[in-house]
């Protein structure tokens, strides 16, 4: 069924003691019929809760279970997970049981079918409208601005090809936005329809404040994807921009000589858009030599190959 495929199941875990053993339960049944093996890799975001006494109590040879020292978020919590995991896919999900075990056969069916990341899609949402509204305007916008094409890049029952994802460090809070970093890597990217579920235990841990994490976000990934391997094309161009414009005040100056008032506007104005562009300039050249230094550290690597025959 999985092409002999090892699967690494990562759940990111933060006070969720009342679902870990009903999931534990679902996941067990589900990936038993996978023949290239699997294992299960709990990471606990220091719950406050009971949640890291269940997971002992669940522990078995196919489960990893790490314990953070302090909570780091839900980020991090996947990106440890990821460190941590063999598996020549990656299925991603959510430990409150939102998201439904028995969507995984789908998800890697789909994946066999030469796809590098396979996405849920939680058509049918089963939160409050104060959620799922929101939701859909980000994931609309995160879908058209980052190019991805996904219609829920939110959903966090995902598979993903593990070499690739290894190779992705995340940071800030972009568990929400790995199908865009992963586009560094690879387009092969598909969805498929996955159930969603209400909460039964437990309660959410984010509120609308993440609306302004999600924008600032989607600001700086979009700055990223387009100008990571040439930022002088942006601050140059800001900088260019900025001198073209110095000169609308330069021009003025000489129809208003005789008014001194608005002439030191205008000579303000002037030398504010110039400096400015000497300023978009320096953070140009500050940004690439950093570009410099760091693909001289990888080797001038900003690839990745796929195999070498
Ligand atoms: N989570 C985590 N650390 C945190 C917050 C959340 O590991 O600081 C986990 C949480 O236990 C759950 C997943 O991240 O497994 C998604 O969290 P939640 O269900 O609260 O998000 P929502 O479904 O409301 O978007
Ligand atoms: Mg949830």
């Amino acid at each position: 069924m999985t092409d002999n495929k090892k699967i690494s199941i990562v759940i990111p875990v933060y006070n969720e003691e009342d679902n870990l053993k009903l999931l534990q339960e679902k996941l067990t049944n589900v990936l038993n019929s996978f023949e290239g093996g699997y294992e299960i890799i709990y990471v606990d975001d220091c719950s406050t809760d009971n949640s890291f006494e269940i997971l002992k109590s669940i522990k078995n040879e196919h489960t990893k279970i790490i314990k953070f020292r302090r909570n780091y978020g839900q980020t991090a919590a996947m990106q440890a997970g990821i460190n941590n995991s063999s598996g020549d896919i990656i299925i991603t999900l959510d430990a409150d049981l939102q998201n439904d075990p028995n969507d995984i056969p789908k998800l890697v069916e789909k994946y066999n079918q030469g796809y590098d990341l396979v996405s849920g899609w939680r058509k049918n949402r089963h939160d409050n409208l104060t959620r799922t509204i929101p939701s859909k305007i980000a994931n609309g916008l995160i879908s058209k601005i980052t190019k991805t094409g996904l219609h829920d890049t939110g959903c966090t029952l995902k598979a993903y090809n593990g070499n690739i994802l290894r190779n992705i460090n995340l940071f800030a809070d972009h568990h929400r936005f790995i199908p865009a970093r992963f586009l560094e890597h690879s387009t092969r990217i598909a969805e498929v329809e996955v159930e969603h579920h209400s909460r039964m235990y437990g309660k959410s841990k984010y509120n609308i404040l993440r609306v302004f994490r999600v924008i600032i976000d989607i600001i700086a990934i979009s700055f990223w994807q387009r100008y990571k391997n040439k930022p002088m094309y942006f601050w140059g161009g800001l900088a260019l921009i900025s001198l073209l414009l110095s000169f609308i005040p330069f021009i003025c100056l000489f129809f208003n000589l005789s008014n001194t008032n608005i002439l030191l506007l205008y000579l303000i104005l002037m030398v504010i858009l110039v400096v400015s562009s000497f300023v978009f300039i320096a953070i140009g050249l500050v940004f690439e030599s950093i570009l410099k230094l760091s693909l001289e550290y990888y080797k001038g690597q900003n690839y990745t190959v796929e195999t070498i025959l």
